[in-house]
């Protein structure tokens, strides 16, 4: 366990593209071999999009991360935030309690709030455009969500006090896990009904990419999806029975022209269909 400390108090920018670039490739294998849909879709065509968001997610991330260092040093120096209170405890549960916790400011509060306020939603429609849910469909955040991610997830360091090499943990895992979550791929049954207990799995986010509501408004959790049960917002729907998209958006020119997904916010509201 300290090691892992060690490792991500030091984390070069590098290792960070690694695990980035690692999770894509990994879950494209499996998306190759085993796929859960077979989608009628030229993939890096599609990827290449997505690709852009990506690439403009991480440069939101890096162009802010002051803000983090900023947020976890003033947490320190002032010995503010709910891992300060903590009693004594095992390094390993120390770390788990601040990523799960962590997890529900930086990802579920996150995400459910841009549901719930029109003006964030605006930005959170270019995600659920895709109509084709597989590994690189992750990151495809616009600009402005991507801010607004990152400033919930900065609320959170300053509530826990989250140390700085737990926010890098945070991240790489939250990366991670959205790349497992939005992989076009099926675990096996009985791993699933295990794992989905504590895990957000791709059959359980994928319920959230649904385009017809109330399942768009399911399923929030990136890492854990604890906060689905306790907070009442998970459903329940068979891989065969989903569509993905969004019914407000659903023609091609809504989902695949990266000029469109941009303004996608300043455009006049539509409703369904
Ligand atoms: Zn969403």
């Amino acid at each position: 366990m300290e090691a892992i400390v060690e490792f991500f108090k030091h984390i070069e920018s590098y290792h960070r593209a690694g695990i980035l670039a690692g999770g894509i490739a990994l879950f494209w294998l499996i998306e190759n071999v085993k796929p859960a849909a077979n989608f009628a879709y030229k993939k890096w065509s599609h990827a290449a999009i997505n690709f852009v968001f990506t690439g403009t997610t991480i440069l939101v991330n890096f162009v802010l991360a002051f803000l983090l260092l900023e947020a976890a040093n003033l947490t320190r120096k002032y010995d503010f935030g709910l891992l300060h209170v903590l009693p004594e405890i095992p390094l390993w549960l120390y770390t788990f309690v601040g990523i799960f916790l962590l997890d529900f400011f930086g990802a579920y509060l996150a995400h459910f709030t841009q549901h719930k306020l029109a003006p964030l939603w605006r930005f959170h429609i270019i995600h659920h455009t895709d109509v084709y849910l597989d590994t690189t469909s992750a990151n495809r955040h616009h600009p402005g969500e991507s801010v607004i991610r990152f400033l919930f997830t900065v609320f959170g360091v300053l509530l826990l006090g989250t140390p700085m090499w737990m926010v890098f943990l945070y991240q790489s895992l939250s990366v991670v896990f959205s790349q497992f979550n939005h992989a076009n791929i099926s675990l096996p049954r009985k791993l699933e009904n295990v794992l989905n207990k504590l895990f957000v799995t791709p059959d359980f986010h994928k319920v959230h990419h649904h385009m017809y509501l109330p399942h768009t408004d399911s399923n929030y959790g990136n890492i854990f999806s604890t906060w689905d049960y306790v907070f009442g917002t998970y459903m329940h729907l068979a891989p065969g029975q989903i569509d993905f998209g969004l019914d407000t958006h659903p023609n091609k020119n809504d989902h695949s022209t990266l000029r469109n997904l941009l303004i996608i916010p300043f455009q006049k509201k539509r409703q369904a269909k």
